[in-house]
């Protein structure tokens, strides 16, 4: 007989999620996870809850708050003097942060009888009674009728610049330096480098980063890029694009980087620290036995359909380990449709309808087709955009910049795709995540009151501006 309904492999929002959904649903679950945090305790969340998601928020917030008091308080009449950094403070919120989630998460497991199991899980074979999972090398072996693998991923590495954890860091170390270093250097200007980057540089890094693309956020709307760059480099980031590594080296002082640019040729940089950050690769290769047969595509991704199955009966992977953006919300989300899939219900994901957020200031957020994608598509499609500069809230905050640009199908009026710079594109995202899900118009967007005044207010008139109607600009 098996053991468990479903054995959950991996504890991150991907893997978490889906046990206490399966658990509300009446399956009897284990989730079996062997995360271990700097004080070498078993700690669930996975990469987002413990180096990544909540503890670069925790800093960003902070990071903001020690630039805000500096420079952006006079305008509101507020003289401040004698600001200072206590980064070990700084960084014991952060960490309490993030204990008190990583103990949520245990507490939810234990409310929805979730059987929490700490160790290195392993797909054997399946059996008359069910899959085998072995724990941590055969130690133990449980069986569950259905296994989900969660296993997320991890950095991916760089060959000329293997990580040491002190003087070249990935994204664990670039969220704990003991000293705010003077020069810091990123590889990546992607998700991760800007928003670490910008951590640093507000409180006080001189701060590089090079990129190998030769466009800035290519995965961006062109618009909202070209916007970005310009604030960025405003505000003090230096990044080169096109940039090749050609070697790194390491002495007592420091880091020192050579690449080249097709702009300005050869060039070297020396700096205290340096933080890699080139993407992500999944973990799919150790969490089945080689006989098991668990298909995996060009780029190392577990294969699965639409709703989660591999090509193995009664396994399911989820989250960044399968294809698609490696975001929590979309693994979490994932996690649900299987759980409830598991249960008998027939659950899906609308993938279209996954957000992007960079956490940088001002913040960047979009769902939905881009303008280039629509280009090189050839969708007939019709643009409407608004400034936060006219925007009686943002001014008030003194957080103007930026703009909301709305893309809507050029006859059937759907709203294909919203792209937010400025304050809270966060938060304000979220009603065009919703529009996207309920395939809403851009006139649905445009005859929806909106609070006043309010950032939203900046939806509104983008909405209204597809017709070529905005009222305040
Ligand atoms: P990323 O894919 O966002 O960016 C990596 C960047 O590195 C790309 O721009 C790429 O062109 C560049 N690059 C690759 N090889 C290079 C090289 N040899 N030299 C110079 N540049 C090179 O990846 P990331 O920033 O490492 O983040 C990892 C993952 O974590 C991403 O999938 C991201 O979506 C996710 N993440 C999300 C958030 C968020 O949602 N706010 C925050 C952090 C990370």
């Amino acid at each position: 007989m098996a053991d468990f309904d479903v054995v959950v492999i991996g504890g991150g929002p991907g893997g978490y999620v889906a046990a206490i959904r399966g658990a509300q649903l009446g399956l009897n679950v284990a989730c079996v996870d062997d995360w271990k945090n700097a004080q070498g305790k078993s700690a669930l969340g996975g990469t987002c809850l413990n180096v990544g998601c909540i503890p670069s928020k925790a800093l960003l917030e902070s990071s903001e708050q020690y630039e805000a008091v500096q420079h952006d308080m006079a305008v509101h009449g507020i003289m401040i003097q004698g600001v200072s950094l206590d980064l070990a403070k700084m960084m014991a919120r952060k960490d309490k942060i993030v204990a008190d989630f990583t103990t949520g998460i245990t507490g939810l497991f234990k409310k929805n009888k979730v059987n929490s199991i700490a160790g290195r899980a392993k797909l054997l074979r399946r059996t008359e009674e069910g899959w085998r999972v072995g724990i941590d090398n055969g130690k133990r072996e449980i069986v569950a009728k259905y296994v989900i693998i969660a296993t997320g991923s991890r950095p991916r590495p760089l060959a000329l610049a293997e990580v040491d954890g002190v003087q070249i860091v990935d994204n664990v170390g670039a969220l704990s330096f003991s000293e705010v270093p003077q020069r810091l250097a990123v590889i990546g200007a992607g998700v991760i480098g800007l928003e670490m980057g910008s951590v640093w540089r507000r409180l006080g890094s001189r701060v590089t980063l090079l990129e190998a693309a030769p466009a800035f956020m290519a995965v961006a709307d062109e618009a909202i890029a070209r916007e970005a760059w310009r604030s960025f480099t405003k505000q003090g980031l230096t990044i080169y694009l096109g940039a090749e590594i050609d070697g790194v080296s390491q002495n007592k002082n420091g880091v020192r980087i050579s690449w080249r640019d097709a702009k300005s040729g050869t060039q070297t940089l020396e700096v205290d620290k340096l933080i890699v950050a080139v993407g992500r690769v999944p973990n799919s290769e150790e969490v089945a036995d080689a006989g098991v047969g668990l298909k995996r595509d060009a780029v190392g991704r577990i294969a699965t359909d639409e709703y989660g199955r591999t090509c193995l009966p009664g396994v399911y992977a989820v989250g960044d380990v399968v294809h698609g953006p490696m975001l929590a919300h979309k693994a979490s989300e994932e996690g649900v449709m299987v759980a409830e899939r598991i249960a008998g219900q027939e659950s899906s994901v609308n993938h279209h309808g996954v957000p992007w957020v960079v956490y940088t200031s001002p913040e960047i957020a979009w769902v939905g087709m881009t303008e280039q994608q629509l280009k090189s598509e050839g969708v007939a499609y019709k643009s409407g955009q608004f400034s936060f500069q006219a925007n009686g809230r943002a001014r008030c905050l003194n957080k103007a910049s930026g703009f909301v640009k709305i893309l809507a199908h050029a006859r059937t009026d759907r709203v294909l795709g919203v792209h937010i710079i400025g304050p809270m594109a966060s938060e304000l995202i979220q009603q065009a995540v919703l529009a996207i899900a309920f395939s809403a118009s851009s006139e649905d967007l445009a005859r929806t009151v909106h609070a006043h005044p309010s950032l939203s207010e900046v939806v509104h008139e983008a909405a209204l501006a597809v017709d070529k109607r905005a009222v305040h600009s």
